[in-house]
């Protein structure tokens, strides 16, 4: 058995594995991935040669992260697998029986005695008329596309949202030569007291800021059309975009202007981030709602421990506040992870992990503010006519006559129960925002009120077949010893070490 199992090889999940092992911990991580580095830090596969990481400004300790990560003998890795639940086992109260699966070596189950949750985050969806055309995508994709296989869409492209990623993304584009039509965000230029507000993320952030300032000028540049409070009302075409409909809106991201269209072949999305959370839903975690951090993020206390015993949480699914906050929480949690197993863990290496958490919250908690998205305006956006869960094909129509015909419903998962929204593949991930700001508008109510949808196992879709070792006992780990390379079995992504 593990001490310790870790969902997600991100700047949380490194820093956590390395943390544990230097306290004796026997480790073992888990990435649906095939390389460390999570989603800011993706890596090309190591069969693209001479593809070397260059993290952007800010985040210069990457590169030894991820070699100090990649190099540690003393840690386990199962790249290329996806945790897809726990399961219970009353005859082992201490030990947690994690179920890992590979698209071609199905599931195995691990067993560890206490596990961290660092599975990240995931572009936030948004339903609007046309949102489901081939052509439209999220920010976050088209970047781990360009980032990890080195392809970028062939065409002209128009981006819209509310993120800081847009503008990373559209840099990205322009220096792959795609031609870039305009970006829009939803958001106004910042007024004076907003710049002032912002002060506070300065300090340490200075090459970031930088950065994204050159980002802006070099598209300007060019002639790149970049324009505030602009949405994206609609992306028209008949078997794929090829026109996007572009509307002014006021501080509440309203519609107040007649639309504009924009020819284009692809549509780029970036409203934010949701934390990743089917996991701890699955386990049990209670989770809070948050509307600036990402919606709904799990409920920790001091030492990042959940509400579930002997289950650990650490980096975006927290809440999302970036690459920093990540890597400090997973040292932090770490730390818990120790102790709670007897280690004894000196007292000012939690100072440090704290000081490291509160230097980070400076910064994020004014992103947070400056580019919390405004969920109930996104919601607007999805006429009759819009399919709001593309597994299930359910459309607002479908939703608000529910609604009507249900005026005692005011929760998110009785929607689910009638309406099959957020019952396929994807578990909610594309609709839960959607339903929760649609009904929110028909209660008249905040968002979060209308709860959250549960999550089961499997948490990611497997074939049926695959489910059946999942009554197999869990494997054991073998001891640490620094001479003996990671464990192999089934493995079948590149291993560490
Ligand atoms: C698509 C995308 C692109 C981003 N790009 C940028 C950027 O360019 N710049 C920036 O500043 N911020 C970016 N961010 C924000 C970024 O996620 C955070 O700042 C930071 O990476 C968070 O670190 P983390 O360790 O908490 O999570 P992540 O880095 O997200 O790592 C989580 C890891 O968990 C794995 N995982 C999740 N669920 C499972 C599961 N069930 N089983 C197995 N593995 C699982 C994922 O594969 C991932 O590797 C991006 C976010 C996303 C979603």
């Amino acid at each position: 058995m593990f001490d310790l199992a870790i969902v997600g090889a991100g700047p949380a999940g490194m820093s956590a594995a390395l943390t544990a092992a230097d306290h004796g911990l026997t480790v073992v991580v888990v990435d649906e991935q095939q390389r460390a580095g999570g989603q800011i830090f993706r890596q090309t596969p190591e069969d693209f040669s001479g593809s070397v990481l260059h993290p952007t400004a800010g985040y210069g300790w990457a590169t030894d992260l991820i070699r100090r990560f990649e190099t540690d003998t003393r840690l386990t890795t199962e790249f290329g697998w996806s945790a897809i639940g726990v399961l219970s086992d009353d005859s082992e109260p201490d030990c947690l029986r994690v179920a890992i699966n590979h698209p071609e070596h199905g599931t195995r189950v691990l067993g560890t005695r206490r596990l961290l949750i660092a599975t990240g985050a995931y572009d936030l969806p948004v339903a609007f008329p046309g949102w489901t055309l081939p052509g439209v995508v999220t920010a976050g994709g088209v970047q781990t596309l360009v980032k990890a296989q080195k392809i970028a869409p062939v065409g002209d492209v128009v981006l819209a949202g509310a993120h800081p990623l847009l503008l990373l993304v559209a840099d990205l584009l322009v220096r792959d030569g795609v031609p870039v039509r305009e970006v829009a965000f939803a958001q106004s230029i910042p007024t004076p007291a907003e710049m002032l507000h912002a002060l506070g993320a300065v300090p340490g952030h200075l090459r970031m800021l930088a950065e994204t300032g050159a980002i802006l000028a070099r598209l300007t540049r060019k002639g790149i059309r970049v324009s505030p409070r602009t949405i994206v009302t609609a992306a028209h075409g008949t078997d794929r975009v090829s026109r996007v409909e572009l509307a002014r809106v006021n501080r509440q991201w309203k519609v107040t202007g007649t639309p504009r269209q924009v020819p284009a072949s692809h549509l780029v999305l970036g409203y934010g981030f949701s934390a990743s959370t089917e996991l701890a839903r699955q386990i049990g975690c209670d989770l809070v709602y948050d509307s600036p951090r990402g919606g709904w993020v799990v409920a920790h206390d001091e030492r990042l421990q959940t509400s579930v015993p002997h289950v650990f949480v650490s980096g975006e699914p927290t809440g999302v506040a970036g690459a920093d906050q990540s890597r400090a929480e997973g040292a932090l949690a770490a730390l818990g992870v120790a102790v709670s197993l007897g280690c004894a863990v000196p007292r000012a290496a939690f100072t440090e992990a704290e000081r490291h958490i509160r230097k980070a919250t400076q910064f994020s908690t004014v992103v947070q503010r400056m580019f919390e998205p405004a969920r109930e305006a996104l919601g607007d956006l999805a006429t009759r006519e819009t399919t709001i869960c593309r597994c299930e094909l359910v459309t607002r129509d479908t939703l608000d006559g529910f609604l009507e015909s249900s005026p005692f419903v005011s929760s998110v998962n009785a929607v689910k129960l009638s309406c099959r929204t957020g019952m396929g593949p994807c578990q909610g991930r594309y609709c839960e925002n959607s339903v929760g700001a649609i009904l929110a508008t028909a209660r008249k109510q905040p968002i979060g009120l209308g709860g959250r949808f549960s999550a089961h196992l499997p948490i990611k879709p497997v074939p049926v077949g695959d489910l059946q070792t999942l009554d197999a006992p869990p494997e054991q780990s073998e001891p640490n010893d620094p001479g003996t390379p990671p464990h192999r079995a089934f493995s079948a992504g590149p291993r560490i070490g």
